[in-house]
């Protein structure tokens, strides 16, 4: 009998470019698993990423401005939509795989710890001191997550939690995707950057940057930091004037530029001018003038104190004993973990609770925020 998932899988041999990914064709999982009736295994890992309990917390994870009160700004969660949102739109037009693009998208920022880059940053300077040979990066921890930490309770196979072997056993593809979206400073024409092996990955890798220039720009108005007028004008002219018209731009430049050809890249002048405007905001916004930001510097002290604390004091990362048995290497990858996997608003709320002396209110406002074994 042909299944939905039959139907699918044949649409996209007949109907999406020759150089996209498709389902039918993965490499696979590490634990190979029977196949859904309706959903494709893209489709399905997809799924797997939104349902999963790092996904949601990316609603309380900093995109750039710190613990936002205002409703407006942009979190991590809302970042990761836009990503996806544009994905999907330049994976649809260039007849790309549109729903391996998605999953790659939606998990591509799992791995973010708390109050974003400035705890990023904390994050991996604080692992270094206990293991010098370690260090964090958040696409390795997006990796980590879906590949370690998260666990599956539903699907095929056992039903017993503890018959399924940790993470999400997602395929091939998008593990890779994710592992390779991120870009740091350099530009998008960087020619010694590690690519994703497929092009639905480097859509989601342009369309982060597409993304996150645009928000963040939206957003340093909002809060005042940046004028409308201070924005370089000749990339402004080039991209256009509103923050629909530049992204417009961006989206329209990539699709016209790769089709019919099995490549995800803007022109020459639509690259420079989104380039220019990359380093723009990282001067401007990101680490410059951030540096100087007393919010910057109080988020940072909170992944430090944090990380010597459990250290010290293993026990209390979930109120239970099994890290005492780990040497020092394993306990500060636990703490690392632990910390990475934290809110905005679950950090500072540890934070209270350990170092700051607690009435019986102090302790309700930690039950309120999550209990402990939500994080890992
Ligand atoms: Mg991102």
């Amino acid at each position: 009998m042909t299944t939905p998932r039959d139907r699918q899988e044949r649409w996209e041999q007949e109907y999406l470019a020759e150089w996209a990914a498709k389902s039918a064709l993965s490499n696979g999982r590490a634990l190979p698993e029977n196949p859904d009736i309706v959903r494709t295994d893209f489709q399905r890992d997809r799924d797997r990423i939104l349902h999963s309990k790092a996904f949601r917390r990316l609603k309380h994870k900093t995109q750039v401005f710190i613990n936002p009160i205002e409703d407006h700004y942009r979190t991590r969660l809302t970042h990761t939509l836009e990503v996806s949102q544009i994905s999907r739109t330049i994976a649809r037009a260039l007849r790309l795989n549109e729903d391996l693009t998605e999953a790659i998208a939606l998990a591509h920022d799992l791995g973010h710890p708390p109050f974003g880059h400035a705890g990023e940053e904390a994050l991996d300077a604080a692992y270094r001191r206990y293991d010098s040979e370690a260090g964090f990066k958040h696409y390795d921890q997006s990796l980590r997550i879906v590949e370690m930490l998260e666990h599956r309770t539903g699907d095929s196979g056992p039903t017993e939690l503890d018959a399924y072997p940790p993470g999400l056993n997602l395929t091939w593809e998008v593990r890779d995707g994710i592992a390779h979206h991120s870009k740091g400073r350099a530009d998008l024409g960087d020619t010694h950057a590690l690519r994703a092996t497929t092009l639905e990955g480097n859509v989601v890798r342009i369309a982060d940057r597409i993304a996150y220039i645009n928000h963040d720009i939206d957003d340093a108005l909002r809060a005042g930091i940046l004028r409308l007028e201070s924005l370089p004008k000749n990339f402004i002219k080039t991209l256009g004037s509103t923050h629909s018209e530049r992204i417009a731009t961006m989206v329209t430049d990539i699709v016209y530029h790769s089709e019919n050809h099995p490549m995800v890249e803007m022109s020459e002048t639509i690259a420079l001018a989104t380039d220019g405007l990359k380093e723009f905001l990282f001067e401007n916004i990101y680490w410059d003038a951030a540096r100087g930001n007393q919010e910057f510097r109080k988020a940072q002290h909170v992944i430090e104190a944090l990380f010597s604390f459990y250290m010290k004091f293993p026990d209390m990362m979930n109120g239970t004993n099994h890290h005492l048995h780990l040497n020092s290497k394993q306990l500060s990858l636990a703490v690392c973990d632990f910390i990475a996997g934290m809110t905005d608003r679950y950090a500072v709320a540890s934070f209270e609770k350990h170092f700051i002396p607690q009435n019986m209110r102090g302790i309700d406002i930690i039950r309120n925020v999550a209990t402990t074994d939500e994080i890992i």
